[in-house]
């Protein structure tokens, strides 16, 4: 040391170590600066000094033994421990002891160092911490966790992702080749994973997992870096996440949804959406096929092209009123279709919500109505129909639910009965309308309905308020639709008219009955005489026969016999003849008035309008307006004009390849007379014939009596009138005419 330029204490002072020597017995004899800045302590001022006042007393043991051990070895040696600082902290240390000999080799000294180690091992403990962390995260994380390096290769994995593939760590490292990944997913998990690798950017890949049972699941692998304080890339996670459930919904969906739209565009009506602000954005298949457009034409208010424009404005106010409130709306419009026809819809469109309530979009839907449009027409027409048919026929309808005392009347019946119309109708007003003598028949007719009969009829009066009396007739039938339920349907017709046109007719008839007695006798004599000498001239020509055969010898009985039988013959022909006149004679009466010949002729047409029905003849009027009254016996040409109407229908009786067709008219004639004519369309006369149509007895009928046109005849030439046949120039019939001096003139 003595030779030395410097003095080592001064050196080891400038040392930024902690430096001491020791004798070689290993008591310390000196320490440098450092360390006494770090211990606090000098030496010398403890002559006892000694290595347990700086140490930790549970290092001592280990560090005396450690410099014996290396005293003994006389070789370099190292000793851990932790030394406590001057301010009572301790930091961990390893002392580096190196003996320093002379020239002989002896050892004079031995030399130190303290290295503190205190932050690197800090450091070291740290690092080990967080490795040991790590791998409790990743063991910890509940699904497939596989850690990479940064250039890619597998370091580590959890027990999760060993437990799936059913594999070792060491097979999965040959992830690539293993198996492990579906075959179509392959390529792309290892495109996704080395861009990542490059770009160093996470990723986010799908892919099937072959499990240990050889099924696979769907994954959701993610893979992100971990990086290290200064950004670069410590390694790789890729964890697993099985998405197999959610994938399984999300297939599900996607086909529920394919269903969905294929039904939606299935569905046989238009189906559309539009935005908040009313533009439209889906329409179906059913929608464009049924406009022929596209969807681009469609689209937003383009629809509104096929609207018809008369619907336009209607629906479009409907529309906005409806996006206003937020609230369903319907409205109905015409739609032009494909083919250029207008179709009635009705629009529908209620409004989609999100979970606060607020609205988000308008589903709707327009169905074709135009059938159900078209029906109702049809149906508010036939009711208009039946409404005027029922006002007509002075006929209404009644329905009657016995168990609840129901009855519903159609207006014509309120009509009737002279209720007001709409007030609830009770069987008590019903009944209380009834005629005092007829309300048995109510009674009845309740009873009848109480036993459930299936057809009831009546035929009653009812007494109204002003004492008028009409008379109904009632049908009713037992609805057999809703068993259990005792309802009856039915009409009620007023048959006051009829009843009385009955009369009429029959007080007509018995008048006309007696026109036929009344025609003046004198005019018939001739006709008389000649009919009465026919049998008459016959008796006598017979019994002058019967004298002759009985006066011959031999008498000839039987011939007398016929011929006397042949007498009586005529002689009861004769007597009928007669007869017959005196009844048709029996009562005469003729009285002279103004008569309106047309109005008098529309009264015979209505009174035989039953009987030219069922011949099925149809008559045409043509009666002239303002026509001069004529004087007449009104009673007697009404006689007339029915007995050539009569005759007109009977020569058409046979007809059926033409229509029965007849024509009766009134015209002025020029010598101060009206004629009337009746021409039909019936089987005509001979024309040589003509005159003796007129007379008394002429037939040509199985049943006809040949008197009405020779009574017809006198009864108008007794008016001063005329009376004769033709036949038309063309065409078949024949015309029956007569004509009447004018009243007064
Ligand atoms: P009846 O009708 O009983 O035969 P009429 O004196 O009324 O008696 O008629 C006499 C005949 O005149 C009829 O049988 C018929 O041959 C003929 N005659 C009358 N009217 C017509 C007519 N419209 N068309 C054709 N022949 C008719």
């Amino acid at each position: 040391m003595m030779g030395l330029a410097i003095d080592p204490g001064i050196v080891l002072d400038a040392l930024s170590v902690m430096a001491w020597t020791a004798l070689p017995d290993g008591r310390v004899d000196f320490v440098n600066r450092k360390w006494s800045e770090y211990t606090g302590r000098v030496l010398g001022t403890s002559s006892d000094w000694q290595w347990r006042d700086v140490t930790s007393a549970d290092d001592l043991p280990k560090l005396l033994e450690r410099q014996t051990a290396i005293l003994a070895s006389a070789e370099p040696g190292e000793i851990p421990v932790r030394l406590r600082r001057f301010d009572g902290q301790y930091r961990r240390f390893v002392l580096q002891i190196s003996p320093l000999r002379d020239a002989e080799g002896r050892i004079v000294r031995w030399c130190g160092i303290c290295n503190d180690v205190e932050d690197l091992q800090r450091a070291e403990e740290a690092l080990k911490r967080r490795e040991l962390d790590l791998q409790l995260i990743v063991e910890s994380i509940p699904v497939p966790v596989t850690v990479m390096s940064p250039t890619g290769e597998v370091e580590a994995q959890n027990r999760l992702t060993s437990e799936y593939f059913g594999k070792s760590f060491e097979e999965l490292k040959a992830w690539r080749s293993g198996g492990f990944i579906h075959p179509e997913d392959l390529e792309a998990v290892i495109v996704a994973q080395e861009a990542s690798l490059a770009s160093g950017a996470a990723h986010n890949v799908e892919t099937r997992y072959r499990r240990a049972d050889g099924s696979y699941r769907w994954f959701n692998v993610r893979g992100f870096p971990l990086r290290g304080r200064d950004g670069g890339i410590l390694r790789w996670f890729f964890l697993s996440i099985d998405i197999e459930d959610s994938k399984r919904a999300e297939i599900t969906l996607a086909a529920s949804e394919r269903h969905l739209n294929e039904t939606i565009n299935a569905l046989p009506a238009l189906i559309w959406s539009a935005r908040l602000n009313g533009t439209g954005e889906f329409y179906n298949q059913h929608y464009l096929d049924y406009l022929g457009r596209t969807l681009s034409q469609v689209r937003d208010y383009g629809w509104m092209d096929s609207v018809h424009p008369d619907d336009r404005a209607g629906l479009m106010s409907v529309w906005s009123a409806v996006m206003a409130s937020q609230l369903p709306g319907a409205a109905e419009a015409r739609m032009l279709r494909y083919d250029g026809q207008y179709r009635w819809f009705l629009f529908r469109t209620s409004p989609l919500r999100d979970q606060h309530g607020k609205v988000v979009k308008w589903y709707g839907v327009n169905i074709d109505i135009d059938d159900r449009k078209r029906a109702e027409e049809e149906l508010r027409r036939s009711e208009a129909f039946l409404a005027e048919g029922q006002a007509l026929a002075r006929m209404g309808n009644f329905s009657w639910h016995v168990d609840t005392g129901e009855i519903a009347w159609s207006d014509q019946l309120y009509h009737i009965f002279e209720f007001e119309p709409g007030t609830t109708v009770t069987l008590d007003r019903i009944v209380a309308r009834y005629h005092p003598e007829d309300v048995g028949l109510a009674f009845q007719l309740i009873e009848q309905v109480q036993r459930g009969d299936s057809d009831v009829e009546s035929q009653y009066r009812l007494l109204m308020p002003d004492q008028s009396v009409k008379h109904v007739h009632l049908l009713g039938h037992r609805a057999t639709d809703r068993p259990g339920r005792r309802e009856y349907i039915g009409t009620a017709l007023d048959i006051s008219q009829r009843r009385r046109s009955e009369e009429a007719l029959a007080k007509a008839r018995s008048e006309l009955l007696n026109v036929a007695r009344i025609t003046s006798l004198g005019a018939l004599t001739a006709s008389i005489a000649h009919e009465v000498n026919q049998p008459l001239s016959g008796i006598v020509t017979n019994a002058s026969t019967c004298l002759r055969m009985l006066a011959a010898v031999p008498a000839n009985i039987e011939g007398a016999q016929e011929t006397a039988r042949r007498t009586i013959r005529d002689g009861n022909r004769a007597a009928d003849v007669i007869a017959r006149l005196r009844a048709l004679f029996s009562k005469r009466s003729v009285t002279l008035e103004a008569v309106d010949l047309g109005h008098t002729a529309r009264e015979v047409v209505a009174l035989m309008q039953s009987d030219l029905d069922r011949d099925r003849v149809s008559v045409r009027a043509e009666f002239a307006d303002g026509l001069p009254l004529v004087g007449c016996d009104r009673v007697q040409v009404q006689q007339v004009i029915m007995n050539l109407l009569r005759n007109a229908a009977d020569a058409m009786s046979s007809v059926d390849d033409r229509p029965r067709r007849m024509s009766i008219k009134t015209e002025a004639e020029s010598d101060g007379m009206v004629r009337l004519t009746v021409q039909d369309a019936g089987i005509g006369f001979d024309p040589q014939h003509t005159e003796r149509l007129f007379d008394a007895f002429y037939t040509t009928k199985n049943d006809g009596m040949g008197i009405g046109l020779a009574i017809s005849r006198s009864i108008i030439e007794s008016h001063n009138g005329r009376l004769w046949a033709a036949l038309p120039k063309e065409g078949p019939g024949a015309s029956f005419a007569f004509c009447l001096p004018i009243y007064g003139g």
